[in-house]
């Protein structure tokens, strides 16, 4: 198992009840841990934010009511400390054991049908399968006409970086910052800055800013009826994609690739409107179209609705911009394993069968990478009961069988 976060853990606790001898190596919710910024809220409901064990009593709701603290609702955000709180708390109940070391290669072993896992402290071991459990790590996606900063300056100097850098913000107090884009990350990130004492200004193409309702906790049964609830939110689309990925997955490419793209679109969270409308400049309708360093400002080439240019100059750029899938950037494949990896046509994302295996006969792949196959519930914590019941039951097939 290469990566410990909500998929890696949930397909290990499976793995591990059903007797199969698995090593799990990475961080423990290390993602959340190192890719966040601190103060920040997750944007899913506590239904929809359970990992998945076997057994009854791995839920959100059963560590805060062991743990003696009170139950959330739809109504209570969750901080990203808790959820980080209630891996670890998985993992020491449902999984056990996760080797901390870093995965560096996965390569075919000569003899037969196996891999060889090489580790950053030197050892090398032999697996029958592996799950790639990694989430966005190494995805990032930061727009060529910032990259080339990001590149030039890397670290803390840096004049460009991604919201995936920072766990902390709090060190642009006092500095002019720009957030490019136009999702939650941006949108959390630009009111964490502001709260930290930043200049900060959100520029977002798109038109206009989109903002999930406050949800109500007793919604009336014609209200429910035009649009069903679902973790990823209510609406039937979504309803239909999460109740049935493997329907998603017989969809043509075409199609599946255009859920993707279109399921959930950038919005923030109902919770966070307040702490950033009439508070932090929002800019509409505006394209970052050129990116210079001067000294150590960053001067940035604007794009107006009507054509029209400016310039803005600001001490840092944060790229709130997304992530790619992209098989190239993973970093630990062999050449050998990611050629051999087919990938869903118009994508690098691999393609997979109804139990998540790749091309490459025992390598499955989870979460976000997933998602092009299965639909988006797999870029979310509410996919891992659908992928870690089907790859365990596979998986431990192939390693068990005579
Ligand atoms: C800012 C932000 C907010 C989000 N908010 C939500 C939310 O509210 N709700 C939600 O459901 N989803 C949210 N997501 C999506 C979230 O990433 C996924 O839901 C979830 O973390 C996916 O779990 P994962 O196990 O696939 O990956 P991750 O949680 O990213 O875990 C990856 C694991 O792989 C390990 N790893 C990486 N490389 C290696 C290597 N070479 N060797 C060994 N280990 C390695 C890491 O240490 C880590 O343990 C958010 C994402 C971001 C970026």
């Amino acid at each position: 198992m290469v990566g410990a976060g909500p998929y890696g853990l949930s397909v290990a606790a499976h793995l591990r009840a059903a007797g199969v001898p698995v090593r799990i190596f990475g961080e423990v919710m290390g993602s959340w841990r190192h890719a966040m910024a601190t103060g920040m809220f997750l944007k899913s409901t506590p239904a929809a934010t359970d990992l998945s064990a076997p057994v009854p009593g791995a839920r959100l709701a059963d560590f805060r009511r062991m743990h003696g603290e009170p139950e959330l609702t739809e109504l209570t955000p969750i901080p990203c400390d808790v959820f980080v709180r209630y891996g670890q708390w998985f993992q020491k109940q449902h999984v056990g054991e996760v080797d901390p070391a870093r995965v560096l290669e996965v390569s075919r072993a000569a003899s037969d049908s196996a891999f060889v896992v090489q580790l950053d402290d030197g050892r090398e071991l032999a697996a029958a399968a592996v799950v790639v459990a990694t989430g966005l790590h190494g995805l990032a996606h930061i727009p060529d006409e910032l990259s080339r900063l990001c590149l030039e300056r890397p670290g803390p100097r840096a004049l460009v970086s991604h919201t995936s850098h920072h766990t902390d913000l709090s060190p642009y107090a006092g500095r002019r910052v720009a957030v490019v884009g136009g999702g939650q990350s941006a949108l959390e990130s630009a009111a964490l800055l502001h709260e930290a004492g930043a200049a900060v200004q959100v520029l977002v193409r798109e038109d206009r800013v989109l903002w999930g309702r406050r949800p109500s906790l007793a919604r009336p049964w014609p209200q429910r009826l035009a649009k069903p609830a679902s973790p990823l939110g209510p609406g039937w689309t979504l309803a239909a994609v999460c109740k049935a990925p493997g329907g998603v997955r017989r969809l043509p490419p075409s199609a599946r690739l255009l859920l993707f793209r279109r399921a959930l679109g950038p919005s923030g969270g109902w919770w966070l409107r307040n702490r950033v409308e009439g508070i932090v400049p929002v800019r509409t309708s505006v394209r970052v179209t050129r990116a210079e360093a001067a000294e150590s400002t960053v001067r940035l080439g604007l794009t107006g609705a009507g054509g029209a240019s400016e310039t803005l100059t600001v001490d840092h750029v944060l790229a709130a911009t997304g992530y790619r899938l992209d098989l190239d950037a993973v970093p630990f494949l062999s050449p050998a394993v990611r050629s051999a990896v087919a990938c869903v046509p118009g994508s690098k994302a691999p393609r997979l069968t109804a139990t998540f295996e790749s091309s490459v006969p025992g390598l499955y792949f989870t979460g976000s990478l997933a998602a092009p196959m299965f639909g988006p519930m797999m870029r979310f914590v509410a996919g891992t009961e659908y992928a870690a019941t089907r790859i365990a039951r596979h998986a431990t097939r192939r390693v068990t069988a005579p």
